[in-house]
This record gives structure tokens, sequence and C-alpha cells, in this order.
């Protein structure tokens, strides 16, 4: 069985989709890696092949639409002419070999994606970053990764001109603009006069592919590495099984180009499976256009983080009528069960969520044909052996919580990043005895499902109970006066530290009196989770300070608190 396994989805009759149960799909996935990959040649260039004998469905590859409803719909050919053109442009033009490192700063557009391919194709290894970058984050980023060519627009030319001259190893920028600019390739026009033929460069699984960025969520963001098999190949988990695509789906993610969800789910995971990437312009998040584009497009799966969820709920879906939609999806942070029921009570549909990191490919998930278990990420992916350990590495008993761990020891799995690149020593702090250390805490229960406490640094010790912030920002949510809320610790002289909430109340709340609001709070969390959990502190904001990517940081409410006693 192993022989026949491809990331590339065999054809309908034959193909182990929709799988109703957890074991048969845990059974299914028999990876074989090759000593040889490249997603580029592997993977697209047999879809293209695929496509022009008529055994894919007639959906594009890529569907780019923005707010004017202009659109660009790209088959799998046409993906394949245009990077080839684009990796000829790198490797002659640019001067860039093998191994060498580009830096690409691009927000939603179609060139973003065949940049991506380019470089597979040319096997220059791709940074990708956020056009809400700092001349400071880009500087620290061009100097660490020593990238040879940086490709972006006009909104950020600028930055990267101010700061080019620090970086030595930068020796060709591109410009994605109908306007030139001095010093720097124009890269339409440069594509438009490249040629067409070009051979995908041979690459190793194990040869360097990409390098992601964590979120920054606790602290500086991390260089996280990846080959061509870790990413290339291993998320192959996430679109066959977690996001369940086909080559008949239309898959939007709106996560922003500079993260790894989105080389998770709009790049590798839907083209191992031959669907149709939707992608949307949209530089601002936007409730209404979501909402509109949903029903709009036969869009099938849909795919968002939990906080566009918290603020798709507030604009009412049920005005909208969804006709293609099927599956949705999240990650990158624990959903509140509260918004999943109401996410369901409006559109009929349940919100699978996926757990994973820059640093690997899905780690836990809700799969199709299992039971959804809300607060839960769901069970275990087969990518991974994941267990429940220790901070010494031993697996504690189900039940107990403890860190949530990835076995790579005897065999570290193919599909977890190969180093940090930046701060190098955090790379062996994450490994304790056989396993690798996501920094996050949680809970295995007996029937295998997973579910989270919080990051290893948000768990609140007080007065000898330990409390995860997500259990009490999900009884908090469940009260109609709260749109959102961040809960961290408090310094108190008696409990050591206690629970303090900030919460943004609902537009309806914000003028009633605080002081029994703050009253009302406590005792609704008192009445709906275990009393001691209670936030003895509240404070009511106007926002809570987020990430790019839009997660909370807990750590900067947390910093001030301790700070503002000292
Ligand atoms: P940094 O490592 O720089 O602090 P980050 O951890 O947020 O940032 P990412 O790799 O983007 O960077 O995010 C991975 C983390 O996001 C996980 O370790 C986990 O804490 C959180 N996460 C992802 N998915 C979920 C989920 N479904 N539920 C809870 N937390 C999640
Ligand atoms: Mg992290």
């Amino acid at each position: 069985r192993r022989a026949n396994w491809s990331p590339v989805l065999r054809p309908k009759s034959t193909a182990p989709k929709n799988f109703t149960d957890y074991e048969s799909m845990k059974e299914a996935y028999r990876p074989r890696v090759p000593a040889r990959f490249n997603f580029a040649k592997d993977v697209l260039d047999v879809w293209e092949a695929k496509e022009k004998a008529g055994a894919r469905s007639s959906l594009p590859a890529l569907w780019w639409v923005d707010e004017q409803r202009t659109e660009i719909r790209w088959s799998f050919e046409e993906l394949g002419f245009h990077s080839r053109r684009l990796a000829n442009v790198l490797s002659e033009e640019c001067r860039l070999a093998q191994g060498d490192r580009v830096f690409l700063i691009l927000p939603r557009v179609p060139e973003w994606w065949l940049v991506n391919i380019a470089c597979l194709r040319a096997g220059t290894v791709l940074i990708p970053g956020t056009s809400q970058l700092t001349p400071r984050d880009i500087l620290h980023r061009l100097q660490v990764s020593e990238a040879k060519c940086v490709i972006t627009d006009e909104s950020t030319a600028h930055l990267l001109d101010a700061v080019g001259s620090q970086c030595p190893a930068l020796t060709s920028k591109l410009l994605l603009s109908t306007r030139g600019r001095q010093g720097w390739g124009d890269l339409t026009a440069l594509m438009g006069s490249a040629s067409a033929d070009h051979v995908c460069v041979d690459t190793s699984s194990d040869d360097h592919m990409t390098i992601f960025f964590t979120s920054g969520t606790t602290g500086s963001p991390k260089m996280t590495l990846h080959s061509h098999c870790s990413f290339g190949l291993g998320l192959t988990i996430n679109g066959r099984y977690w996001l369940d695509l086909t080559d008949s789906s239309v898959f939007w993610n709106t996560s922003d180009t500079g993260w790894a969800k989105t080389a998770w789910s709009s790049v590798f995971a839907s083209w191992t499976q031959g669907a149709c990437v939707f992608a949307h312009h949209m530089p601002r998040f936007n409730t209404s256009t979501v909402l509109q584009t949903l029903s709009r497009y036969p869009i099938s799966t849909f795919c968002t983080a939990p906080t566009a969820y918290r603020m798709l709920v507030q604009e009412d879906p049920s005005r909208f009528q969804f006709p293609a939609l099927e599956h949705c999806l999240c990650a990158g942070e624990p959903i509140n069960p509260e918004v999943m029921s109401q996410w369901r009570r409006l559109t009929d549909l349940d919100i699978y969520e996926g757990y994973g990191q820059t640093e690997t490919v899905l780690i836990a998930g809700t799969f199709k044909g299992m039971e959804v278990r809300p607060g839960s990420f769901g069970k275990v992916s087969p990518a991974y052996d994941v267990q429940v350990v220790d901070d010494e590495g031993r697996v504690l008993p189900r039940g107990t919580e403890g860190n949530l761990a990835i076995r790579v020891k005897p065999h570290r799995p193919f599909c977890l990043f190969l180093e940090y690149m930046v701060p190098p020593e955090k790379t062996a702090e994450c490994f304790r005895g056989d396993f690798y250390l996501t920094g996050d805490r949680g809970v295995m229960d007996k029937d295998g499902y997973l579910w989270f406490i919080g990051r290893a640094d948000d768990v609140i010790l007080s007065a000898g109970y330990r409390i995860g912030p997500f259990e009490v920002e999900n009884a908090l949510i469940e009260h109609e006066a709260v749109a959102e809320s961040a809960v961290v610790s408090s310094p108190d002289p008696i409990r050591g530290e206690v629970v303090k909430a900030f919460v943004v109340l609902t537009p309806e709340y914000k003028s009633m009196n605080q002081y029994e609001l703050i009253r009302e709070l406590q005792a609704h969390v008192k009445r709906v989770t275990a009393p001691y959990k209670y936030p003895r502190k509240i404070e009511f904001v106007d926002q809570l300070p987020k990430t790019v990517s839009g997660k909370i940081r807990r750590v900067e409410l947390r910093k001030k608190e301790w700070d503002h006693q000292m």
C-alpha cells in the first residue's frame, strides 16, 4: 500500500474520501517520502497534465477577485506558463542559484502565488512577509536571512530602499507596479519577455524550501525553516484529510500572505488535491465583503480565524444564502464553543477546528465524519504521534493536563520544521526527551479528544489552582454583554496571582453601569464554570492587543498588569 501513496489525489472512484470514521482515515494515511521531491514538478505539473487530458474538473486552479469584482482565473496550465517565465527571471535576470533566498512582500495578488511556484521551480528559498512589517522588521528579516532578492509592490518598495544599503547580500529587487522605480526590475515586463521554457530544478526532499516567521504572539517571531518534504509533501494531511478537498472544491482561506497559514491552506494543501484556490484581495478584513463573497461565488470550503468568526456572527450571516458552502474550518487560535453554536444556528454548518503551528502541519483537528465536540480541537492528526507529557518529556495518563508534544524519537516526522534559524538556541529548547514541545498545554480525554488549556506562559496559577484562560474566556463570551475577552494573570498580595479579564463589550452594553456589569459577569462565570476560576478583576476596553494576523497578545496585557504593580 505504501508504494501507491502519492500527494496527488487519485481519481474519484478510488480516492479514500469522506471518511466516515477517524480510524479508517488514520489507516489510509501512509505517506512515502521520496528521496527527491519538488511540489511544482511532482504535484502542479501532474495536475496540469491531468487537466490537459480532461481528467480534472473544469474549475480554475486559482480564482482571484477584488473589491471591484475584477476576476482572474488561471488553470494549472496558465499557472505553469506564468510561473515558468518567472522562474527564468529569477535564475537569469536576477542570477539566483538554487538555495538562494527570496524575500516576498505582496498582498493577496495573483503574482504572490506565481512567486511561490517560481521559487519551487528555480529551487530558491522563499521567505514570505506581511505587508504590515515595519522598516525595522524588514531590515532584521533581510539581514538574518541574507536574502539575495526582494519582490514587492509600491506600498513597501520605499521601506526596502531605506534599509537596502545595510543588507550586503541583497543583489536584486523586483517591483510589481505599473510605474517604474529606480533600481528595481519591473516584474511584469521581465516576465513578459522571459521564455516559458523552464526545466524545474531537481530538489532533494530535505533541501530548504521556505522560511516562515512565526506570528510573534509570545515574543519575537522565530525564523522557521522548512524543507521540500516538510511542507511541500507534509501539508497533504491538511488538504486531503482535514480540509477534505477534491478537484471539485473551491476553497477560500482568508489568512494574510505573510503567515504559514497561507502556505498551509492556499498553496500546498489545496493543490495537492487539485482544488481551486479562491482568493479575495480584501486589503482589510471586512465582514460584509466576506459574507457577500461566500454567497456570490461557488465557495464550497471556507477557513478563517476564530477572531473573524467572532466578527461574522455579529453581522448575522443568516441574512445571506451560501448555496455552495459545505465545509467551514478555523485554526490559529481556540474557537469559543458559543461562537460555534451561533455560526451553526445562523448557517446550519459546523466549524471544524484545526490546531497546528508554523513549525508543523496539522497537529490535531476535527475531521469530517467525526463528532464535533465544541471546545476541543478534535483528535490527533495521523501525521504525528501526539502525547501529553510532563516537563521532562514523560507521557502523562489521559485526563491529565500537560504539554502538548510530538514524538520525534526514534523517528523524527518528516513534516516537522528543520530548525529555528533565529534565534538558534530556541531549537534545542523545544525538544525534551523523545518529544518536540509545542509550548501549548492541554488534556487528552479518554476518547482521544484533545482540549486546549492555553499557551504554557498564559496559564494562571492562583492560590494553588492552575487556570487556563481559554475556559474563562469561553464562559465570558456566553454572556450577551461580551463581544470578546482576554484573560491573564494579575498580581495579588494573598493569592500570588488572580484572574483578570479584559472585556470588549457588545454595543448594547457599552453604556451600562460598569460596577453592576462587573458583578454580573463575575456571577455568570461562577455559574457556568468552576467558581474559583471567576475573574476577580475585570477591565472594560475598546479593543484587545492583537498580532498582525489577529491573535490576542495576552503577553502584552499580562506585562502591563505586572509592570504596573512594581
Ligand atoms: P510565536 O510562536 O511567535 O509566539 P504563534 O505561536 O502564535 O507565535 P503560530 O505558529 O502562527 O505562531 O501559531 C501557532 C500557535 O497558535 C499554537 O502553538 C497555538 O498556541 C495557537 N493555535 C493554533 N491553532 C489553535 C487552535 N485551534 N486552538 C488553540 N490554539 C491554537
Ligand atoms: Mg509559537
